[in-house]
């Protein structure tokens, strides 16, 4: 007898309490190894050897059927411990009623059929990588309060959501790349001052919420809470394929803060949601954030599938809005490229130019009124053009000069200068011929310069005018 338990701790510092069996090396609680339902005064006894460290560690044991009550709150919480636990096993366990003050790590956990009901997490919460499998929820009415919450890489495999009623605090709270396999998944945004109180929902403060890669088949929801719809958490949904859920509906959602680059959107519900916005219109947070030209390609891919969401949702109008930002996004794109390659100088250039062109002539297809004045304009500064160029028109010869004097005005020039607009309208539509005549150079080349105008712009109109009407 003598020597002290060699097992390494979190710290990589032994375990050092008096060995129980004088050949193992260990103390009587790493020996045993398993705690079962009648063994927890062991652990109370390991808890208070340790009680002059500021960590308490867990790691490695299996626990089987044991109440983590008041004796274990008692034991943790009087000395302000921090629990510490890695690849421990919790089979049929239950903590109850806990309020662990600081950080708790359980890490590569395996918790089966184990719950956590009416606990408080005052410090951090880490449950990276843990495996939680369960016909209850393994938390139910607890509260997560330090500042961040992690379940990285967790996997949830249950009948039911994973969470009922609970409440998180924590400016932090991440999903990122985690499994749930549950039927529902309901996340509700509170703000500070509203309580929890909804059985369905996970209500979240949290600042900051990470959903990145998050592997989901069952119903997702999130919602703001109606009176906090001003509070706009930074929400992250990368890499999330929405398609592959059963249901993925975003209702009374704050969306201004919300990054969906690589997600798969179109399937998703977005009901009452608010978007940022930009100059009066629409726009992805993403795009607010990266003004950088690498991600561009992701950028146009998003708007796509926002596109696409409104369109499979018939809702035209705000699909031209995703229409807009992508087509902007490509225009970004064609001009990011241009001068790369030499040859390709000139088609870049040309495509730039007809993307300036599409966006001034019908906000690439979305304003057909704008298009329509352009050929308005088009044909009402033509037939001025012509007033002074000169043109017959059915046998009467029209040609007034610069210096045209106002004060001999007549109604005759009136009835001219609508024989000019008629004109201007004749050489549009192609009419230009013998009755309808170009008497000098100037008037042939404003009809062929109108010509070229028009065979330009009445295209983009149509396109515009078909868009309106498809919807
Ligand atoms: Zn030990």
């Amino acid at each position: 007898m003598g020597g002290t338990c060699e097992q390494k701790l979190a710290d990589s510092s032994p375990c050092g309490r008096p060995e129980y069996h004088p050949d193992g090396g260990k103390c009587r609680l790493h020996a045993m190894g398993v705690v079962a339902a009648g063994d927890t005064h062991a652990l109370l006894e390991y808890i208070s050897d340790h009680a002059d460290r500021e960590v308490i560690d867990l790691s490695g044991l299996e626990f089987r059927e044991v109440e983590f009550g008041e004796d274990f709150e008692n034991a943790i919480v009087s000395h302000g411990h921090s629990l510490f636990s890695d690849n421990a096993i919790f089979d049929t366990c239950q903590f109850k009623r806990i309020g662990f003050i600081n950080r708790v790590e359980f890490s590569d956990c395996t918790f089966d059929n184990t719950s956590f009901v009416n606990c408080a997490f005052g410090g951090d919460a880490h449950f990276g990588g843990s495996s939680f499998h369960y016909e209850a929820p393994p938390f139910s009415l607890c509260t997560f309060g330090g500042k961040g919450t992690f379940f990285n890489f967790s996997k949830f495999r249950g009948s039911s959501a994973p969470f009922d009623t609970c409440m998180v605090g924590s400016e932090a709270l991440s999903f990122a790349n985690c499994l749930v396999e549950a039927d529902q998944f309901y996340i509700r945004i509170a703000g500070r001052e509203v309580g929890f109180y909804d059985v369905r929902y996970l209500a979240v403060q949290a600042s900051e919420i990470d959903f990145t890669g998050l592997k989901f088949q069952g119903h997702f929801e999130l919602a703001n809470d109606r009176r906090s719809l001003e509070v706009s958490p930074l929400l992250h949904f990368g890499q999330l394929n929405f398609a592959q859920m059963r249901s993925a509906t975003f209702v009374l959602a704050n969306l201004e803060k919300a990054s969906f680059i690589h997600a798969i959107l179109e399937t998703v519900r977005f009901i009452n949601v608010r978007w940022p916005d930009h100059d009066d219109r629409r726009i992805a947070y993403d795009e607010l954030q990266h003004s950088d030209k690498s991600t561009l390609e992701d950028l146009r891919w998003e708007y796509q599938q926002l596109k696409k969401n409104s369109e499979s949702n018939q809702d035209y109008v705000r699909a031209g809005q995703w229409f807009y930002r992508e087509t902007e996004i490509r225009r970004q794109m064609a001009g990011e490229n241009c001068g790369k390659r030499r040859f390709a100088r000139l088609h870049q250039w040309f495509t730039c130019e007809t993307y300036a062109l599409y966006k001034a002539v019908s906000e690439y297809g979305e304003n057909y009124p704008r298009a329509f004045l352009w050929l308005a304009g088009l044909w009402v500064v033509f037939g001025f053009w012509y007033f002074f160029t000169g043109f017959d028109f059915a046998d009467r010869h029209v040609e007034y000069h610069m210096c045209w004097d106002c004060t001999r005005f007549s109604g005759e020039h009136i009835l001219d200068f609508l024989r000019a607009l008629l004109f201007s309208a004749a050489a549009m539509a192609l009419q230009v011929g013998r009755t309808v005549k170009a008497t000098s150079t100037g008037t042939v080349f404003g009809v062929i310069v109108q010509l070229i105008c028009t065979a330009t712009i009445l295209p983009l109109f149509l396109l515009a005018l078909r868009r309106k009407f498809r919807r």
